[in-house]
Protein backbone atom coordinates (compact mmCIF):
# COMPACT_ATOMS: atom_id res chain seq x y z
CA UNK A 1 0.00 0.00 0.00
CA UNK A 2 1.19 3.53 -0.91
CA UNK A 3 1.51 6.01 1.66
CA UNK A 4 0.46 9.31 0.19
CA UNK A 5 1.77 12.73 2.07
CA UNK A 6 0.26 16.02 1.71
CA UNK A 7 1.42 18.69 4.14
CA UNK A 8 0.45 21.94 4.62
CA UNK A 9 2.77 25.37 5.31
CA UNK A 10 0.35 26.93 7.26
CA UNK A 11 2.30 25.48 10.34
CA UNK A 12 0.77 26.40 13.58
CA UNK A 13 2.96 28.48 16.09
CA UNK A 14 4.45 26.13 18.58
CA UNK A 15 3.82 25.91 22.24
CA UNK A 16 6.06 26.93 24.98
CA UNK A 17 7.14 23.68 26.70
CA UNK A 18 6.69 25.35 30.03
CA UNK A 19 3.14 26.13 29.19
CA UNK A 20 2.48 22.35 27.81
CA UNK A 21 -0.41 20.73 29.82
CA UNK A 22 -1.99 17.48 28.94
CA UNK A 23 -4.44 16.57 25.35
CA UNK A 24 -4.99 20.29 24.73
CA UNK A 25 -3.28 21.24 21.45
CA UNK A 26 -2.25 19.25 18.51
CA UNK A 27 0.07 18.89 15.84
CA UNK A 28 -0.20 20.00 11.96
CA UNK A 29 -1.01 16.82 10.66
CA UNK A 30 -2.43 13.14 10.95
CA UNK A 31 -2.97 10.23 9.42
CA UNK A 32 -6.42 8.30 7.83
CA UNK A 33 -6.93 5.41 6.51
CA UNK A 34 -10.61 4.01 5.36
CA UNK A 35 -12.20 0.35 6.19
CA UNK A 36 -14.79 -1.04 3.55
CA UNK A 37 -15.52 -4.66 2.78
CA UNK A 38 -14.85 -4.44 -0.86
CA UNK A 39 -11.36 -2.19 -0.81
CA UNK A 40 -10.48 -3.29 3.01
CA UNK A 41 -7.91 -0.74 4.92
CA UNK A 42 -7.46 1.34 1.99
CA UNK A 43 -6.04 5.40 1.22
CA UNK A 44 -3.86 5.50 3.75
CA UNK A 45 -2.73 9.42 3.53
CA UNK A 46 -0.75 11.89 5.87
CA UNK A 47 -2.87 15.18 5.89
CA UNK A 48 -3.19 18.53 7.64
CA UNK A 49 -4.94 17.72 10.80
CA UNK A 50 -9.00 18.42 10.16
CA UNK A 51 -12.22 17.59 11.44
CA UNK A 52 -13.44 14.29 10.77
CA UNK A 53 -17.31 15.07 8.94
CA UNK A 54 -19.92 12.65 9.52
CA UNK A 55 -23.37 11.87 9.34
CA UNK A 56 -25.19 12.23 12.47
CA UNK A 57 -26.37 9.07 12.33
CA UNK A 58 -23.07 7.10 12.46
CA UNK A 59 -22.43 4.38 14.28
CA UNK A 60 -19.78 5.34 16.50
CA UNK A 61 -21.70 8.49 18.18
CA UNK A 62 -24.21 5.93 19.04
CA UNK A 63 -22.85 2.36 20.23
CA UNK A 64 -19.51 3.35 21.28
CA UNK A 65 -17.65 0.49 18.58
CA UNK A 66 -14.55 2.03 19.29
CA UNK A 67 -10.86 1.56 19.82
CA UNK A 68 -7.69 3.45 20.82
CA UNK A 69 -3.73 3.55 22.25
CA UNK A 70 -1.72 5.87 23.71
CA UNK A 71 2.08 6.02 23.62
CA UNK A 72 4.36 8.70 23.06
CA UNK A 73 7.84 9.91 21.34
CA UNK A 74 10.69 11.36 23.22
CA UNK A 75 13.79 14.07 22.27
CA UNK A 76 16.92 12.29 23.88
CA UNK A 77 19.43 15.29 24.64
CA UNK A 78 21.52 14.63 21.66
CA UNK A 79 17.92 15.54 19.28
CA UNK A 80 17.29 12.17 18.65
CA UNK A 81 13.49 11.11 18.34
CA UNK A 82 12.44 8.04 19.87
CA UNK A 83 9.55 5.88 21.09
CA UNK A 84 9.00 3.01 23.14
CA UNK A 85 7.80 -0.14 22.57
CA UNK A 86 5.52 0.81 20.00
CA UNK A 87 5.00 -2.63 18.67
CA UNK A 88 3.22 -3.67 21.66
CA UNK A 89 0.92 -0.61 21.51
CA UNK A 90 -0.20 -2.01 18.02
CA UNK A 91 -0.64 -5.81 19.29
CA UNK A 92 -2.93 -4.62 21.57
CA UNK A 93 -4.47 -2.43 19.12
CA UNK A 94 -4.97 -5.55 17.08
CA UNK A 95 -6.56 -7.46 19.87
CA UNK A 96 -8.74 -4.47 20.72
CA UNK A 97 -9.71 -4.97 17.05
CA UNK A 98 -10.81 -8.17 17.33
CA UNK A 99 -13.24 -7.97 20.20
CA UNK A 100 -14.61 -5.16 19.19
CA UNK A 101 -15.24 -7.08 15.64
CA UNK A 102 -13.34 -4.55 14.16
CA UNK A 103 -10.86 -5.71 11.08
CA UNK A 104 -7.63 -6.51 11.96
CA UNK A 105 -4.51 -4.06 10.93
CA UNK A 106 -1.42 -4.41 9.15
CA UNK A 107 0.32 -3.81 12.29
CA UNK A 108 4.14 -3.31 10.59
CA UNK A 109 2.25 -0.77 8.33
CA UNK A 110 0.81 0.98 10.78
CA UNK A 111 4.06 1.55 12.70
CA UNK A 112 5.63 2.57 10.04
CA UNK A 113 2.80 5.24 8.97
CA UNK A 114 2.77 6.31 12.48
CA UNK A 115 6.94 7.11 12.07
CA UNK A 116 5.87 8.79 8.84
CA UNK A 117 3.88 11.09 10.49
CA UNK A 118 6.14 11.86 13.10
CA UNK A 119 8.75 12.92 11.16
CA UNK A 120 6.66 15.30 9.55
CA UNK A 121 5.88 16.78 12.58
CA UNK A 122 8.94 16.04 14.21
CA UNK A 123 9.50 19.85 15.54
CA UNK A 124 6.46 19.23 17.36
CA UNK A 125 8.71 16.70 19.79
CA UNK A 126 9.28 19.19 23.01
CA UNK A 127 12.72 18.93 24.50
CA UNK A 128 12.94 20.37 28.11
CA UNK A 129 13.21 16.86 30.57
CA UNK A 130 10.03 15.16 31.37
CA UNK A 131 8.06 16.38 28.01
CA UNK A 132 6.93 14.25 25.39
CA UNK A 133 4.58 14.17 22.44
CA UNK A 134 1.81 11.72 23.05
CA UNK A 135 0.56 9.66 19.96
CA UNK A 136 -3.00 8.82 20.02
CA UNK A 137 -4.13 5.87 17.41
CA UNK A 138 -8.04 5.58 16.52
CA UNK A 139 -10.20 3.39 15.11
CA UNK A 140 -13.94 4.25 14.97
CA UNK A 141 -17.10 2.65 13.52
CA UNK A 142 -18.06 5.35 10.40
CA UNK A 143 -21.48 3.20 8.94
CA UNK A 144 -24.66 6.05 8.39
CA UNK A 145 -26.51 3.46 10.24
CA UNK A 146 -29.25 3.29 13.71
CA UNK A 147 -29.49 -0.44 14.15
CA UNK A 148 -26.61 -2.56 16.68
CA UNK A 149 -24.26 -4.81 14.88
CA UNK A 150 -20.88 -4.33 13.94
CA UNK A 151 -20.07 -1.62 11.21
CA UNK A 152 -18.81 -1.78 7.50
CA UNK A 153 -16.96 0.49 7.42
CA UNK A 154 -13.91 2.17 9.53
CA UNK A 155 -11.72 5.21 9.87
CA UNK A 156 -8.24 4.66 11.46
CA UNK A 157 -6.21 8.22 12.48
CA UNK A 158 -3.62 8.74 14.23
CA UNK A 159 -3.25 12.37 16.01
CA UNK A 160 -0.81 13.97 18.18
CA UNK A 161 -0.16 16.00 21.00
CA UNK A 162 2.69 17.91 22.40
CA UNK A 163 2.54 17.07 26.58
CA UNK A 164 4.06 18.80 29.70
CA UNK A 165 6.25 17.04 32.66
CA UNK A 166 3.09 14.88 34.38
CA UNK A 167 5.91 16.05 37.39
CA UNK A 168 6.21 19.41 37.33
CA UNK A 169 6.09 19.96 41.14
CA UNK A 170 8.10 17.11 41.87
CA UNK A 171 7.24 13.36 42.17
CA UNK A 172 4.22 13.58 44.00
CA UNK A 173 2.33 10.66 46.08
CA UNK A 174 -1.48 10.67 44.72
CA UNK A 175 -4.38 9.63 46.85
CA UNK A 176 -6.51 6.81 45.74
CA UNK A 177 -10.31 6.15 46.72
CA UNK A 178 -11.47 2.74 46.38
CA UNK A 179 -15.20 2.34 45.70
CA UNK A 180 -17.29 -0.24 47.31
CA UNK A 181 -20.16 0.61 45.06
CA UNK A 182 -19.10 0.97 41.39
CA UNK A 183 -17.87 -1.07 39.13
CA UNK A 184 -15.71 -0.64 35.75
CA UNK A 185 -15.65 -4.03 33.87
CA UNK A 186 -16.17 -7.93 34.96
CA UNK A 187 -14.79 -11.21 33.46
CA UNK A 188 -15.67 -11.83 30.34
CA UNK A 189 -16.55 -8.29 29.08
CA UNK A 190 -14.61 -5.23 27.59
CA UNK A 191 -12.12 -4.49 30.71
CA UNK A 192 -8.79 -5.68 29.23
CA UNK A 193 -9.75 -3.67 25.76
CA UNK A 194 -9.13 -0.21 25.39
CA UNK A 195 -12.54 1.01 24.29
CA UNK A 196 -14.28 4.03 24.56
CA UNK A 197 -17.09 2.97 26.99
CA UNK A 198 -14.83 1.20 29.82
CA UNK A 199 -14.11 5.34 30.26
CA UNK A 200 -17.10 6.32 30.13
CA UNK A 201 -18.24 3.83 32.30
CA UNK A 202 -15.58 5.37 34.99
CA UNK A 203 -16.83 8.50 34.68
CA UNK A 204 -19.58 8.83 37.71
CA UNK A 205 -17.42 7.48 40.60
CA UNK A 206 -14.29 9.46 39.11
CA UNK A 207 -16.58 12.57 40.28
CA UNK A 208 -17.32 10.98 43.51
CA UNK A 209 -13.57 10.39 43.79
CA UNK A 210 -13.42 14.34 42.87
CA UNK A 211 -15.72 15.35 45.41
CA UNK A 212 -14.50 13.68 48.34
CA UNK A 213 -10.66 14.88 47.59
CA UNK A 214 -9.50 11.59 45.75
CA UNK A 215 -7.16 12.17 42.43
CA UNK A 216 -8.94 8.21 40.88
CA UNK A 217 -10.72 5.23 41.65
CA UNK A 218 -8.89 2.17 42.71
CA UNK A 219 -11.83 -0.24 41.12
CA UNK A 220 -12.35 -3.67 42.65
CA UNK A 221 -13.32 -6.83 40.49
CA UNK A 222 -16.48 -6.31 39.14
CA UNK A 223 -18.28 -9.69 41.11
CA UNK A 224 -17.17 -10.00 44.36
CA UNK A 225 -16.13 -6.36 45.01
CA UNK A 226 -13.35 -7.84 46.75
CA UNK A 227 -10.60 -8.24 44.76
CA UNK A 228 -8.26 -5.60 43.77
CA UNK A 229 -8.35 -4.32 39.75
CA UNK A 230 -7.01 -1.26 38.82
CA UNK A 231 -6.75 2.39 39.00
CA UNK A 232 -8.71 4.86 36.23
CA UNK A 233 -6.09 4.53 33.32
CA UNK A 234 -3.05 2.84 35.35
CA UNK A 235 -2.31 -0.68 36.21
CA UNK A 236 -1.28 -1.05 40.47
CA UNK A 237 1.35 -2.24 42.27
CA UNK A 238 1.97 -3.20 45.70
CA UNK A 239 5.11 -3.72 47.58
CA UNK A 240 4.04 -5.51 51.32
CA UNK A 241 7.01 -7.29 53.04
CA UNK A 242 9.78 -6.67 50.24
CA UNK A 243 7.43 -8.24 48.18
CA UNK A 244 5.91 -6.79 44.36
CA UNK A 245 2.49 -7.86 43.94
CA UNK A 246 0.65 -6.67 41.06
CA UNK A 247 -3.05 -8.14 40.55
CA UNK A 248 -2.97 -10.95 37.74
CA UNK A 249 -5.11 -10.03 34.45
CA UNK A 250 -8.10 -11.77 34.95
CA UNK A 251 -10.12 -10.35 31.63
CA UNK A 252 -11.18 -7.45 33.34
CA UNK A 253 -8.00 -5.76 33.68
CA UNK A 254 -6.15 -4.04 30.70
CA UNK A 255 -2.49 -5.01 30.26
CA UNK A 256 -0.42 -1.61 30.42
CA UNK A 257 2.42 -2.15 28.57
CA UNK A 258 4.37 0.01 31.26
CA UNK A 259 2.65 -2.78 33.59
CA UNK A 260 5.14 -5.28 31.39
CA UNK A 261 7.88 -3.14 31.32
CA UNK A 262 7.81 -2.87 35.04
CA UNK A 263 7.22 -6.66 35.51
CA UNK A 264 10.55 -7.56 33.04
CA UNK A 265 12.53 -5.25 35.18
CA UNK A 266 12.25 -6.54 38.34
CA UNK A 267 12.88 -10.01 36.60
CA UNK A 268 16.24 -8.49 35.81
CA UNK A 269 16.69 -7.04 38.81
CA UNK A 270 16.44 -10.23 40.73
CA UNK A 271 13.40 -9.43 42.97
CA UNK A 272 10.01 -10.58 40.32
CA UNK A 273 6.46 -9.06 41.00
CA UNK A 274 4.09 -11.74 41.60
CA UNK A 275 1.06 -11.58 39.51
CA UNK A 276 -2.04 -12.48 41.67
CA UNK A 277 -5.14 -11.90 42.86
CA UNK A 278 -4.90 -9.76 46.02
CA UNK A 279 -8.14 -8.65 47.97
CA UNK A 280 -8.55 -4.94 49.32
CA UNK A 281 -8.81 -6.82 52.87
CA UNK A 282 -5.31 -8.18 52.36
CA UNK A 283 -4.06 -5.02 51.71
CA UNK A 284 -5.96 -3.57 55.12
CA UNK A 285 -3.97 -6.30 57.11
CA UNK A 286 -0.79 -5.78 55.85
CA UNK A 287 -1.47 -1.81 56.48
CA UNK A 288 -2.44 -2.61 60.07
CA UNK A 289 0.82 -4.59 60.51
CA UNK A 290 3.45 -2.22 58.96
CA UNK A 291 4.04 -4.33 55.96
CA UNK A 292 2.65 -2.29 53.40
CA UNK A 293 5.51 -0.33 52.00
CA UNK A 294 4.38 1.34 49.13
CA UNK A 295 1.86 1.32 46.14
CA UNK A 296 2.15 3.00 42.78
CA UNK A 297 0.50 2.91 39.56
CA UNK A 298 2.13 2.55 36.14
CA UNK A 299 1.00 3.97 32.97
CA UNK A 300 2.32 5.56 29.56
CA UNK A 301 0.92 8.94 31.17
CA UNK A 302 2.88 9.18 34.35
CA UNK A 303 4.87 6.19 33.80
CA UNK A 304 5.00 5.24 37.62
CA UNK A 305 2.56 7.23 39.89
CA UNK A 306 3.38 6.63 43.53
CA UNK A 307 0.29 6.57 45.69
CA UNK A 308 0.45 8.03 49.15
CA UNK A 309 -3.13 7.28 50.31
CA UNK A 310 -5.89 4.87 49.52
CA UNK A 311 -9.64 5.64 51.31
CA UNK A 312 -12.10 2.65 51.66
CA UNK A 313 -15.04 2.22 53.11
CA UNK A 314 -14.71 4.82 56.47
CA UNK A 315 -10.70 3.67 56.82
CA UNK A 316 -7.92 6.01 55.23
CA UNK A 317 -4.50 4.40 54.81
CA UNK A 318 -1.73 6.22 54.58
CA UNK A 319 0.58 4.75 52.58
CA UNK A 320 4.98 4.34 54.23
CA UNK A 321 6.06 7.57 55.72
CA UNK A 322 4.44 10.08 53.09
CA UNK A 323 7.69 10.20 50.52
CA UNK A 324 8.48 8.52 47.61
CA UNK A 325 9.58 4.81 47.82
CA UNK A 326 12.55 3.13 46.76
CA UNK A 327 11.12 0.78 44.51
CA UNK A 328 8.90 3.82 42.79
CA UNK A 329 11.54 6.30 42.36
CA UNK A 330 14.20 2.91 40.66
CA UNK A 331 11.22 1.84 38.42
CA UNK A 332 11.06 5.56 37.50
CA UNK A 333 14.02 5.92 36.71
CA UNK A 334 15.04 3.50 34.68
CA UNK A 335 12.32 3.68 32.60
CA UNK A 336 12.09 7.41 32.22
CA UNK A 337 16.05 7.25 31.41
CA UNK A 338 15.62 4.45 28.53
CA UNK A 339 13.06 6.60 27.24
CA UNK A 340 15.12 9.74 27.24
CA UNK A 341 18.36 7.94 25.99
CA UNK A 342 20.05 8.51 29.60
CA UNK A 343 20.28 4.58 30.12
CA UNK A 344 21.51 1.90 27.30
CA UNK A 345 18.52 0.22 25.34
CA UNK A 346 19.34 -3.32 26.23
CA UNK A 347 15.86 -4.63 25.58
CA UNK A 348 15.08 -3.32 22.14
CA UNK A 349 12.46 -1.02 23.34
CA UNK A 350 13.33 2.02 21.82
CA UNK A 351 12.70 2.72 18.13
CA UNK A 352 14.20 5.66 17.07
CA UNK A 353 13.34 7.88 13.95
CA UNK A 354 15.87 7.84 11.25
C1 LIG B 1 -3.93 2.44 28.96
C2 LIG B 1 -4.38 1.90 30.26
C3 LIG B 1 -3.49 1.40 31.23
C4 LIG B 1 -2.00 1.51 31.10
O1 LIG B 1 -1.48 0.95 29.96
P1 LIG B 1 -0.04 1.40 29.41
O2 LIG B 1 0.14 0.57 28.20
O3 LIG B 1 0.93 1.13 30.49
O4 LIG B 1 -0.15 2.86 29.12
C5 LIG B 1 -4.01 0.83 32.38
N1 LIG B 1 -5.34 0.77 32.58
C6 LIG B 1 -6.23 1.25 31.69
C7 LIG B 1 -7.68 1.14 31.98
C8 LIG B 1 -5.77 1.85 30.51
O5 LIG B 1 -6.64 2.34 29.65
Amino acid sequence: MELSIQTTDALKPLPRDADLTFGTIFTDHMFNMDYDQKNGWHNPRIEPYQPIVMDPSTMVLHYGQSIFEGLKAFKTSSGQIQVFRPEQNFARFNRSAQKLCMPPLDEAFALKAMMELLKVDKRWVPSTPGTSLYIRPTIIAMDPFIGVRASYTYRFFIIMSPVGAYYKEGFNPVKIWVTDQYVRAVRGGMGEVKTAGNYAASLYAGEEAHRIGYTQVLWLDGVELKYIEEVGSMNIFFVIDDEIITPALSGSILSGITRDTVKLLAEKWGTPVTERRISIDELITAHESGKLQEVFGSGTAAVISPVGEIKYKDKIMKVGDGSVGKWSQKFFKAITDIQYGVAEDTDGWILPLD
